[in-house]
């Protein structure tokens, strides 16, 4: 098996200015990236357990927030988080598919979420820069990508480190951006996706629940219906 750094370094991240037959080539990337970290094989079959029981939660009761919220006891919480956001990086690459054909450099050439937010890529080494929307979101999730598989910061994804609880964090804060986006400028194509995922739901619920964001961190507000 590939490591996943050695197929993201044959298929470096997407810059800005992807086309969008570029965008589907590098959402196929990442679903094999975030597919092929490399496991000890005494860690697989209860790694394996933990992402499989997650993605049962979503699969068979994607209203039911409450089996996220709930952890497993045989589960250590760090783990739990840290599935739970592998798992949201590759759902929203669904959501960037729903996106494509509206999203692009024309309707969205800066990432915004209404005219009061606007955010910078901070993908292009120590100078943030703009991005598209579409740009941003991909970037963004490629990044992501990338650090849960890094070997510094998530070396087991059966231990993982307090300190790269952290890192989850930061990378929910930049995930929600694009949840923002889509809410506030795609609404249409955001509330079909959500009655179908409850992926926005799922994550703000969870990410409040675990403290990996705090309300003040959630803006623009997201309001979904109850
Ligand atoms: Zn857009
Ligand atoms: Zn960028």
């Amino acid at each position: 098996m590939s490591s996943p750094s050695a197929t993201l370094a044959r298929h470096p991240p997407t810059l800005p200015g992807t086309s969008r037959e570029g965008m589907a080539q590098a959402l196929e990337r990442l679903s094999t990236a975030a597919q092929s970290t490399p496991l000890q094989a005494q860690d697989y079959e209860s790694t394996m357990a933990t992402m499989e029981y997650m993605q049962a939660c979503r699969d068979s009761a994607p209203h039911d927030i409450s089996l996220f919220l709930n952890l497993p006891p045989s589960i250590d919480q760090p783990c739990w988080l840290y599935e739970f956001v592998r798992l949201t990086v590759r759902d929203l690459g669904f959501l960037l598919v729903a996106l494509a054909s509206e999203c692009d450099a024309q309707t969205c050439p800066k990432m915004q979420a209404t005219e009061s937010w606007m955010f910078l890529c901070a993908q292009h080494g120590k100078q943030p820069k703009t991005c598209t929307a579409m740009d941003y979101a991909l970037h963004t999730i490629t990044a992501c990508s990338i650090s849960l598989n890094s070997q510094q910061h998530f070396p087991n994804r059966l231990t993982i480190p307090a300190s790269s609880v952290d890192q989850l964090g930061n990378m929910c804060r930049r995930l929600y951006r694009i949840f923002a986006h889509a809410y506030c400028h795609h609404r249409e194509t955001f509330d079909r996706e959500e009655r179908a995922t409850f992926l926005t739901r799922r994550f703000v619920s969870f990410v409040l629940h675990f403290k990996l964001m705090n309300q003040s961190q959630l803006m623009p507000p997201i309001e979904l219906p109850e």
